[in-house]
Parts: structure tokens; C-alpha cells; sequence
């Protein structure tokens, strides 16, 4: 199954990607994440650095790519989740499909591409322009993540409607969006009720997402350090810090869990821009 993780930037995507990809894994899935986003890094809190990438490699090999082994381009991160960055094209010149195409070739020479039971995209949303929905021709679900803001739900209805367009030639599906980084869920109920589709889970914002972004691990690895800490000292501090990340880790195998029943998911008939306007704003 190939999932593509769309969002507005810095809404939280790779936090998300990476805990996805932990919780699948968790569930005796083979798991390759892929950042489509050129930031390049999607991956950093699963391997603990930014890894080398394709695009990277690829050039300092000349483009020749019977010199490029596995090891060179797939990391293996936390959780056995391995892990590749696409990388970017050059600044203002171009194109992020061409990137997502590359790596895509480069994986298939490796046979890699289909050695997973999930492949997750990570890519950023805010254009979606045909090179930044280039991830959505290989996928069997769109994922959208979003805060209860207006510009995150702009961006995702812009990526709903490049769900809608892609799905006329590609087997493809929206599985919903997840709202991240918010307590209150006003405007995206409103918005899902005027362009229906799941929402698999609502995330508010939690301190130890972000501390554990600053230590480069995942919350499920720093769970487990918790974990082990707790068991040699037992400190009722630990204890209370396991349930809180537990709670949070529950959201992600929740989430995994639906993907895993092949949801039906739905594609998206979104909204104009006038529509979207007025369903959002206050007056
Ligand atoms: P994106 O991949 O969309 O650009 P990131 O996943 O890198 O976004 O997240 C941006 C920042 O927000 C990171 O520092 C991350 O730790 C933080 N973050 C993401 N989700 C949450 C959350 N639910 N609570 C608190 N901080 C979060
Ligand atoms: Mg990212």
C-alpha cells in the first residue's frame, strides 16, 4: 500500500509521517518513508540525522546509476522503518516531479520499490502544482494534514481537488485528513461538511512532540527510553510521562489501524475558492 502525506508547510506532516510509519511498523509491517519535501527532513527524527539525498547522490555519481547501491540512499530508522529523502530540485530552477521521478527510477533499479508492505510519501502541500503531485500517481491513499486554520485548510482543499483530478486516470483515493497541532476542530467539522471526508483523528498540541522533534527521536522512541530509564530508577515521574506518551502513541496506532482495513476512503469534491472563503470566515 502507498500512502502520500500532504500538508500545508510546517503543519506537522513529518512528525506525523514518521509516527505513522512507527506505527505500522509496530504492526508487523515492512515500512518505507520517503520525503518528497525539498527541506529534506522528513526522516530525521527515525534515523537521528539528516541523511544523504537522492538527488544529492545522484549527482555525485553523474547520474549514473548502476553505481549507486541500496545502502547508499535507504537509512535504516527507528522502529525498522528505513527511510530515503528525494531531496529538492535546485532553488528557482527545476521541477519537484522530476525529483519524486527520479527517486522513484532509482528505487525500482534497486528492486526496491516493491519490497515494502507500505511505501508513506511525505510532501509538502502548499502549491501542489503538477510536480508536487507527482506522489499522488503512485498512491493508493492522499493523506491531509491540517490545523483548525484557514490557510492549512486552503492547502488542503487545493490538495483535495489534485486528489480529484488524479483519481480520473489513478486508482486513488482521499483516506482523510488529520488535524494536528489543535485543541479546537470548529472549522475543519465545517469544512468536511461541505466537502465530505473522514477525519481519522485530531491531534492538539503536545509539548513532547515538540521536545522530542528538538532530540531527534520519535515519540515511540522516546517512549521507550522512558521505559528503560523507569525501570532502573522508577521514578514516579517517568511513570506519568509513559501514560501521557502512551495516550499520544494511541493516536498513531489508531490511525495505522484504519489504513490497515484498506478504508474506502473517498474522492473529494472541493470547494471554489469564493465557497471556501465564505464557509471560513466570520462575517
Ligand atoms: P512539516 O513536515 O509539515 O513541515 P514538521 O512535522 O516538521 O512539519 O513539524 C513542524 C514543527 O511542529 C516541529 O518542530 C514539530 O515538532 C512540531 N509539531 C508537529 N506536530 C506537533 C504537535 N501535535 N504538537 C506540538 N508540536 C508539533
Ligand atoms: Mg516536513
Amino acid at each position: 500500500m502507498k500512502l502520500a502525506v500532504y500538508g500545508k508547510g510546517g503543519i506537522g506532516k513529518s512528525t506525523t509521517s514518521c509516527n505513522i510509519s512507527i506505527a505500522l511498523a509496530t504492526r508487523g509491517k515492512k515500512v518505507l518513508q520517503i520525503g518528497c519535501d525539498p527541506k529534506h527532513d522528513s526522516t530525521f527524527t527515525l534515523t537521528g540525522f539528516l541523511i544523504p539525498t537522492i538527488i544529492d547522490t545522484l549527482s555525485a555519481k553523474d547520474y549514473h546509476y548502476e553505481d549507486i547501491w541500496p545502502e547508499d540512499v535507504i537509512y535504516g530508522g527507528y522502529g525498522g522503518v528505513d527511510c530515503v529523502e528525494a531531496g529538492g530540485p535546485p532553488a528557482g530552477a527545476g521541477c519537484g516531479g522530476y525529483v519524486v521521478g527520479e527517486t522513484v527510477k532509482l528505487l525500482k533499479e534497486l528492486n526496491a520499490f516493491f519490497e515494502y508492505d507500505i511505501i508513506l510519501f511525505d510532501v509538502l502541500g502548499d502549491v501542489v502544482c503538477g510536480g508536487f503531485a507527482a506522489p499522488l500517481n503512485y498512491a493508493d491513499y492522499c493523506i491531509i494534514v491540517t490545523d483548525n486554520g484557514f490557510d492549512a485548510l486552503f492547502a488542503a482543499n487545493r490538495i483535495a481537488a489534485s486528489v480529484r483530478e488524479k483519481a480520473r486516470t489513478h486508482p486513488l483515493r482521499l483516506a482523510g485528513l488529520i488535524g494536528n497541532r489543535t485543541s479546537k476542530r470548529d472549522l475543519i467539522d465545517k469544512y468536511v461538511e461541505a466537502c465530505p471526508m473522514p477525519v481519522l483523528e485530531v491531534l492538539p498540541l503536545i509539548e513532547e512532540i515538540r521536545i522530542s522533534r528538538v532530540k531527534g527521536k520519535t515519540l515511540f522512541e522516546m517512549n521507550e527510553r522512558s521505559e528503560l530509564e523507569s525501570s532502573s530508577n522508577n521514578l514516579s515521574q517517568n511513570f506519568s510521562t509513559n501514560i501521557q506518551n502512551d495516550y499520544i502513541c494511541s493516536f498513531y496506532l489508531n490511525i495505522a489501524d484504519q489504513l490497515l482495513t484498506h478504508p474506502e476512503g473517498v474522492i473529494p469534491r472541493e470547494l471554489s475558492d469564493k465557497e471556501l472563503f465564505t464557509l471560513l470566515s466570520d462575517f
